[in-house]
């Protein structure tokens, strides 16, 4: 897997990302369906890869820990909270989740909650 740097970089050029790394398997499934993502932030690094793919969806708390935006206000949520994914940007937060270090961003289907991407993903 590439590597991301993992200092440094905070809502950086998305040029400096890597190319995406997401799952062969039921990729194309997931990207029909809504989809909604959350973050475990007790097992979050704080390196930052969820930031660089997906500026949109991730932000950097004072903690120094990622959270996932408030999608109208540009709050964060907190621990736990979900909040759904524009369709243009599953790919990226599905992509955020597979490459995540702490296994710790779960993205799940709307319609049933099932994850599709993270560390309960089948
Ligand atoms: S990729 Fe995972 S471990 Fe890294 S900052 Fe984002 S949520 Fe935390």
């Amino acid at each position: 897997m590439t590597q991301i740097p993992s200092t440094g970089m905070v809502g950086g050029s998305r040029d400096e990302v890597p190319a995406r790394v997401g799952r062969a398997t039921g990729e194309d499934k997931v990207m029909s369906d809504d989809v909604r993502v959350w973050i475990e932030q007790k097992l979050c690094t704080g390196d930052g890869l969820c930031v660089q793919y997906a500026p949109e969806v991730f932000e950097f708390g004072e903690d120094g820990l990622a959270y996932v935006k408030q999608k109208a206000e540009g709050e964060l949520l907190t621990d736990g909270e979900q909040a759904d994914v524009p369709a243009g940007l599953r790919l990226d937060v599905i992509d955020a989740a597979d490459g995540c270090p702490g296994n710790c961003i779960h993205v799940v289907r709307t319609a049933d909650g099932v994850e599709v991407a993270g560390p309960d993903a089948a």
